[in-house]
């Protein structure tokens, strides 16, 4: 459950990340972070820090924050309402991060799930974002990302965000949690 101390902790390193990033919020978007934890509570292992700046029905586009090692976890973006589905494209703005997507399996993966839940992440082809690396991610297609040991900040441009519409392969997740306190 995110309660207030969890949230203080997450938005705070949010900021304190984006801002090594050289990456400037206005007071109003420092309020706005949000903090995802999928109702699995271990923050620390499968997390999420946001910022959206803009998210209308054609387009969106948001900062992703990521501690150390923090996974998003195994997720796609399905058709709704006539709409192909998300499709998003990831750039690395400091920090590294290890994406996953279908593919032939990576023999040694950077990035480690937690144990528990490990079952719950399928797709096994990495690709490696450094600051300046960019990936995009086709509607409907599962991916999955851990950040490398000095946590990561992504930009991501999209189409429209209807994250409750969005699909996880652990079944424990649920997308409709409080991210905001
Ligand atoms: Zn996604």
């Amino acid at each position: 459950m995110l309660t207030l101390q969890i949230y203080t902790f997450y938005s705070r390193k949010a900021i304190e990340y984006l801002l090594k990033a050289g990456i400037v919020l206005s007071e109003r978007e420092r309020d706005m972070i949000e903090v995802v934890e999928y109702g699995l509570d271990m923050p620390e292992k499968i997390g999420l820090q946001l910022v959206v700046y803009v998210n209308t029905d054609r387009y969106c586009a948001k900062e992703l924050v990521l501690l150390p090692h923090q996974t998003c976890p195994e997720h796609r973006h399905p058709p709704v309402n006539g709409d192909r589905g998300k499709e998003e494209t990831f750039r690395c703005r400091w920090g590294r991060v290890y994406l996953y997507v279908p593919g032939e399996k990576t023999p040694s993966p950077h990035a480690t799930p937690p144990a528990e839940r490990k079952k719950f992440f399928t797709v096994w082809h990495e690709i490696v974002l450094n600051p300046g690396d960019q990936y995009t991610i086709l509607p409907d297609t599962l991916h999955w990302f851990q950040a490398g040991p000095e946590g990561a900040v992504i930009s991501e441009f999209s189409s429209s965000s209807r994250d409750a519409s969005d699909i996880y392969t652990d079944p424990l997740i649920r997308a409709d949690v409080p991210r905001h306190l």
